[in-house]
């Protein structure tokens, strides 16, 4: 047995044999050049409409989060800018088509790539259409997850959501990949799904002779094995008992909510019983907006978000636009350090008058769908800061307002803060990143964006207390609210709401519900005096043994 060591994202232990996500496709050679250029240009579009055709059949076959996701991949697919640049490059330079899509989706990846933020994220997606149409027109097995036939451990790189979307959970045991960290979608999805999963395992994809694997979600370790092993299945949450209602055992109350970036992801909140909506992320609306959509516009967008969730809760968060999520209307230009630069509300005390037109629009939206809707303010530093947005979102006629604690001076100052406001809620994604100075999109620095890292569940208790004192909500909106045993004991850290990506919603649901407030207090006091994430972790579980 090789036992490398990862970052564990998902809870639980699992073994069986191993089952590897194909890489990509060497790259298709640029000649001989071909002999009949629109023959060969002719080829390209039929083959994207059967990958497409094929991930709209796969997406036929599944629900929600899934069914988007395959939806998106196969529009991709169909787009016909692509197609048409490959031909281009055939009829233009004689390249083979495989090499000619190769190079056409590469342009539009670089594209995307120089946007920046979350557009670059997207990148993948483009690769992986890419790929799939090369395979398509080679005639061979494109890469990504093959037929599962046995239950099995997934080995990869790291994981795009089309490769996963319509994964049979019964066949999966365990995700492990060489990438990724605690915010990426192997993380989501092996949460989601409640096996266990390990990512940035450095040297995982060159021990190519071992046929099963042990994983150990608590720990971060893997152990590959060159003989069988004998195949053990995580256990899963019972979520059968989740009622949509949540809290402790004892009756302390939890709103167990969803996060939201458009209006498809308010179906599976939906049908995962979520409470309301804890963040709605209105930035991802805007994505690839050049122009500022005028008031009318956004507010037909959130209120087609917040319909679903009439007399329900929902806080809308403003634009936070900046460093990862740049977008086309608010450029703030080149910064030497994007993650440190204007962001998030301070790119609204420049542009006041672009906050006050997305207020209005969410005031007017507010009513239109007789949510329940408060505002919130991305990156927040100071009390001033929060009093000043609140301030402006009262003068737009929206009574609650509060602001995220992404930044370590906010969760310093988080009596004061809360005096300004009427809540807050706790950016574990990036209040992680600024606590540990480690960009949270690097697998390298995996392990110190762990949310289980006893500094940053101290910062959150500093934040608790706040709230207990000041008799004002605290809950927590970044992915730590996701996993359920972190979720008991942020909870037991004075945490009073958790908002997650929606597949989550039952499983923190379903864990709190079977715990006391005392059983979290003690776990949270037990973790907290923890010196590192292992340690952290152990004593929570063992305080609801
Ligand atoms: C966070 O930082 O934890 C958060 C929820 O905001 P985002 O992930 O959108 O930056
Ligand atoms: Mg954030």
């Amino acid at each position: 047995m090789l036992r490398l060591s990862g970052v564990g994202v998902s809870d639980g232990r699992a073994a069986g044999p191993v089952v590897r996500v194909a890489e990509p496709l060497p790259e298709p050679p640029a000649s001989p050049a071909v002999t009949d250029p629109s023959a060969e240009a002719a080829r390209i579009s039929p083959a994207a409409e059967t990958v497409a055709n094929g991930l709209f059949a796969r997406a036929a076959g599944v629900e929600g989060d899934a069914k988007a996701v395959l939806e998106t991949t196969a529009a991709m697919a169909m787009d016909p800018s692509l197609s048409s640049r490959a031909e281009q490059l055939v009829n233009q330079r004689g390249l083979p088509a495989p090499r000619a899509v190769l190079e056409a989706a590469n342009e539009f990846a670089e594209s995307l790539r120089a946007t920046g933020g979350y557009l670059a994220e997207r990148v993948r997606d483009v690769h992986d259409v890419r790929d799939r149409i090369i395979a398509e027109l080679l005639g061979v097995r494109p890469p990504g997850v093959p037929t599962l036939l046995e239950p099995s451990v997934l080995l990869a790189r790291d994981l795009a959501p089309a490769d996963t979307a319509d994964l049979d959970p019964d066949l999966v045991l365990a995700l492990v990949t060489e990438e990724g960290g605690p915010t990426s979608h192997t993380a989501i999805l092996a949460r989601s799904l409640g096996i266990p999963a390990v990512v940035a395992v450095r040297g995982l994809l060159a021990e190519t002779s071992a046929v099963a694997a042990e994983v150990d979600g608590d720990g971060g370790t893997v152990s590959l094995s060159e003989e069988p092993v004998e195949v053990r299945s995580p256990e899963r949450i019972d979520t059968t008992g989740w009622t949509g209602d949540g809290g402790t055992s004892d009756g302390e109350r939890v709103k167990i909510l969803a996060n939201v970036g458009a209006a498809a992801d308010t179906t599976a909140a939906v049908s995962a019983g979520a409470e309301g909506v804890g963040l709605f992320r209105t930035e991802f609306c805007y994505l690839a907006a050049q122009d500022e959509p005028d008031v009318a516009t956004q507010r037909a967008a959130y209120a087609e978000v917040l319909e679903p969730f009439a007399g329900k809760p929902v806080v809308v968060r403003t634009l936070d636009a900046g460093a990862d999520k740049p977008l086309g209307f608010l450029d703030t230009g080149a910064e030497p350090n994007p993650a440190l630069g204007v962001r998030g509300l301070r790119v609204a005390f420049d542009r006041p008058d672009v906050l006050d037109r997305q207020l209005e629009a969410i005031a007017a939206a507010a009513e239109d769908s007789g949510a329940e809707v408060s505002v919130m303010a991305p990156m927040v530093a100071t009390p001033e800061e929060a009093a000043w947005f609140t301030e402006r979102a009262r003068t737009a006629g929206i009574t609650r307002a509060g602001v995220m604690v992404e930044i370590p001076a906010a969760a310093l100052i988080a009596s004061e803060l809360l005096e300004a406001v009427d809540f807050v809620s706790v950016g574990t994604n990036d209040l992680a990143q600024y606590v540990f100075a480690a960009d949270r999109q690097l697998g390298a620095l995996a392990g110190l964006n762990d949310p289980w890292q006893p500094a940053l569940l101290r910062l959150i208790a500093m934040i608790g207390r706040a709230g207990a004192e000041t008799g004002k909500p605290v809950g927590v909106c970044g992915e730590a609210a996701a996993d359920p045993l972190l979720g008991r004991v942020l909870v037991g850290l004075g945490v009073r709401s958790l908002s997650m990506v929606a597949t989550a919603v039952p499983a923190v649901g379903s864990a709190l519900a079977g715990v006391s407030l005392r059983a979290c207090e003690r776990a949270a006091r037990d973790a907290l005096a923890a010196p590192d994430v292992a340690t952290a972790k152990a004593a929570a579980r063992a305080a609801f043994e």
